[in-house]
């Protein structure tokens, strides 16, 4: 569990101990928040034979059970190399409900990406969610965006795990990351959205610098109009071209920004002296229509097979030339 989930663990609990414990919980959480950490965390608390108030007690023969990480009463559905959840994976677990819990307490079934829930696989477990069964919990965990089914979602309590605050991830940041700087937290901080896990893997994956690298290569091609250059510059992996796109765009934004003469909340700040004259050189028209370039590509990207990677970056790049620096 981690700081920013402390508050809605606190609020979770307390329902339980004042005996308004809902059955079925939902989880809508955003990306990149650890929130499969704090399920876990109130499982493990539902199992303790001698929770200290809100805790886990950590010393109970469940807890050293918990731990092992072989609760017998404790069951994950999950999809399985990122398949989607089928009816088989339902129906083995409400037959393993009809035996009575092997602890002879709580029994806590958790379904990770239960978006991912085939409409059969839904269906058989809204049949288990309308016939609650005593100290069976579910606990399901979804994106805040995915469209669940309306069905499952009216039978379950939920619950909207967000981001932290800005403050409260770069103070959680710098006690994970103290070899970088203030201002490396901050940057890294803004380009991940203030997501504090995503933030930790990219600054621990030197991220920081090789974006920097990347966008002063896309400055030398906005200067020179070489397509190749920046194409070259790609990674082949489509997770990382995404990722080089909104930096692409993060720059783009700052240059409205500027535009603007809005000089706070820049996702750059370290890259103002090319982001100035950048942002000067073009209209607010070219900044726009640049963007509208770079989101066409990210969908692009997004919908069309990783074989046409190179393609579209290239359409995207040649169009960036063409019709909004002007140099072709
Ligand atoms: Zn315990």
């Amino acid at each position: 569990m981690f700081p920013w989930h402390h508050t809605l663990y606190q609020q979770l609990t307390a329902s339980f101990l004042a005996e308004r414990g809902h059955h079925a919980l939902l989880f809508k959480t955003e990306t990149g928040l650890g929130t499969t950490a704090l399920i876990e965390t109130f499982a493990q608390w539902l199992f303790c034979l001698q929770p200290q108030g809100a805790l886990p007690c950590e010393q109970c023969k469940s807890c050293t059970l918990w731990h092992s990480g072989n609760h017998p009463d404790f069951h994950l559905i999950t999809t399985i190399e990122n398949k989607d959840i089928g009816v088989d994976q339902i129906r083995e677990m409400t037959e393993t409900l009809q035996q009575f819990a092997q602890q002879g307490g709580n029994v806590v079934i958790f379904i990770q990406h239960a978006e991912r829930l085939t409409e059969a696989a839904a269906n058989a477990l809204l049949k288990t969610l309308e016939e609650p069964q005593p100290k069976v919990y579910f606990l399901l965990e979804a994106p805040l965006q995915s469209a669940m089914l309306a069905t499952i979602q009216s039978r379950c309590q939920t619950w909207l795990v967000n981001a932290p605050d800005f403050a409260q991830a770069y103070e959680w940041l710098q006690t994970q990351c103290p070899e970088h700087s203030p201002q490396e937290i901050e940057t890294a901080l803004r380009l991940c959205h203030a997501r504090p896990l995503l933030c930790k893997k990219f600054l621990e994956n030197d991220r920081l610098p090789q974006r920097k690298a990347f966008l002063q290569t896309f400055w030398r091609f906005y200067k020179s109009g070489d397509v190749w250059l920046l194409l070259n510059a790609f990674d082949k992996e489509q997770e990382n071209a995404l990722a080089q796109l909104e930096w692409l765009g993060s720059f783009f934004s700052d240059a409205l920004k500027a535009k603007m003469n809005i000089t706070t909340n820049w996702l750059n700040p370290d890259l103002q002296n090319g982001i100035l004259p950048f942002s000067q050189a073009l209209t607010p028209q070219q900044l726009l229509k640049g963007d509208q370039i770079l989101q066409q590509a990210q969908r692009d990207l997004r919908e069309i097979n990783a074989v046409n990677q190179e393609l579209i970056l290239a359409d995207m790049l040649t169009k960036l030339v063409s019709e909004v620096f002007g140099l072709a």
